[in-house]
């Protein structure tokens, strides 16, 4: 394989290593601790050191030459010392395996690098990217000059044109080359991360300067009432009808809080691994006295146990608001039902009404804060809200609905280990002989 060639595969190795691996890791949904990051980048940088010997450019019998020491040196500096030391013990193990000559070069560079590294990665990652580029680049070339002097005077290899192309051109360049990317990657997610973070300050201070207002007028009906009952003679039937229309503007309050609350601080903070049978039976049977009112009939199969981890009282809130969404679209009747499945890894939660559906444009907009069709009675958070929750649980969702016919919400939430479940189900089933005697839902 000539020169060329080997260079080219060397940086082929360096960016699958150095780039793609740590950016894969950066963009994926799971969220990683700090350590398990480190970890990962690690091992990444050390399978780069391995490739790049796996392909080195031989010049003289049992000596390689290769670009090795970019991935070191980068890796190094961006995971600090235990990564700095865990880096040159592999580049040092795998150079001994293969074996030749150029074994004691490589044991001097690496106690080199090694000093090197722990004396700069603290400030090289305080820095700011100009300092890294030039501490980076500049620390490669030390390095690229050390390793031809090592060779030369203690080894007695000349240095020919193609030794310092390799450790005085292209191994600084590289280096350089490879922090700037890293750098510009980093730059787009935080700046990334902080325009998402904006957006949702903006939501919650529009949020938060309405609510007062949102709040005030059920409390001011409710006042008027009680003002009303206090001072005039009222009728027992007024004082009825008084009654539940202050009930329901309280309730009305207490949904905009309680809807506000989940959207500005939705911590997970009482995680735990529940069966979704049993916060779906809970909600049928809040939901349940609205669906009598309207006429609807509650359908549905949610007799086999699943279990996902989260906070039940969010799982709750998210899967109430969808179904008084159902509820209050169905103002004439009409059917609910829940079903529950396993695709795949996942759980299913299929909520479908025979409501009023929904237009192509308003199913779009479903899920922006203040989108309601439903004027004064709507709130235009519910949605919102929900969406919120199944995203911090990793689930997803899907809305399908078509005008005049219904509406059908797909929730997908990951599910806990199968094993787990098994004996979580068999623990729950032993409980619930004593404590369960119907079921509401056919
Ligand atoms: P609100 O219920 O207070 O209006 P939501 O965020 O809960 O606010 O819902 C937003 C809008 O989405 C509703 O006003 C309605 O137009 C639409 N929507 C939500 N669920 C349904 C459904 N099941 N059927 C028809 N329209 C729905
Ligand atoms: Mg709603």
């Amino acid at each position: 394989m000539s020169g060329i060639e080997t260079f080219l595969i060397n940086i082929f190795f360096i960016s699958v290593f150095l780039l793609l691996v740590p950016l894969l890791i950066e963009r994926s949904p799971k969220l990683l601790s700090v350590t398990q990051k480190k970890t990962i980048v690690t091992v990444s940088a050390g399978l780069g050191i391995i490739s790049c010997m796996v392909f080195p450019i031989t010049i003289l019998e049992g000596f390689f030459f290769d670009l090795r020491w970019i991935p070191a040196i980068v890796g190094g500096l961006y995971g600090g010392v235990p990564a700095s030391i865990i880096l040159i013990a592999i580049t040092l193990a795998f150079r001994i395996l293969i074996g030749g000559g150029g074994i004691y070069p490589t044991i001097i560079m690496g106690v080199v690098v090694l000093v090197f590294l722990i004396i700069l990665t603290k400030t090289f990652n305080e820095s700011s990217r100009k300092k890294k580029l030039i501490i980076g680049s500049c620390f490669s070339l030390v390095i690229g000059i050390v390793v031809l002097v090592v060779l030369n005077s203690l080894f007695y290899i000349s240095i020919s044109p193609s030794l310092i192309l390799v450790y005085l051109i292209l191994t600084p360049s590289t280096t350089l080359l490879v922090i700037y990317i890293i750098e510009v990657i980093h730059e787009t997610i935080i700046l990334n991360e902080k325009l998402i973070k904006a957006e949702k300050m903006e939501v919650v201070s529009h949020l938060a300067s309405s609510i007062s207002h949102e709040v005030r007028n059920p409390l001011a009906v409710v006042r008027g009432f009680l003002q009303m009952m206090e001072q005039m003679n009222v009728s027992d039937e007024k004082r009825a009808e008084f009654l539940k229309i202050s009930i329901a503007e309280i309730d009305r309050a207490n949904d905009i809080i309680r809807n506000y609350l989940t959207f500005a601080k939705p911590s997970l903070e009482n995680i735990e691994i529940m069966d979704i049978r049993e916060e779906l039976e809970k909600v049928v049977n809040m939901i349940s006295p609205l669906a009598n009112m309207n006429c609807v009939e509650l359908k549905g199969k949610i007799d086999q146990s699943y279990f996902i981890k989260g906070e039940p009282q969010l799982i709750q809130q998210c899967l109430l608001n969808i179904t008084k969404n159902c509820l209050e679209a169905m103002p004439d009747g009409g059917t609910l039902s829940i079903k529950t499945s396993q695709v795949h890894k996942e759980l299913r939660i299929e909520i479908t009404d025979s409501g009023q559906g929904m237009t192509e444009e308003q199913l779009s907009r479903i899920g922006e804060p203040y989108f309601t069709t439903k004027g004064r009675e709507g709130t235009g958070l519910g949605m919102m809200t929900a969406i919120q929750i199944i995203k911090m649980m990793k689930g997803r969702i899907n809305v399908k609905s078509k005008l005049k016919k219904g509406t059908t919400f797909y929730i997908f939430l990951p599910l806990v280990d199968k094993e787990f479940s098994e004996v979580a189900a068999a623990i729950n089933s032993s409980e619930q002989q004593f404590t369960r005697d119907h079921s509401y839902i056919t």
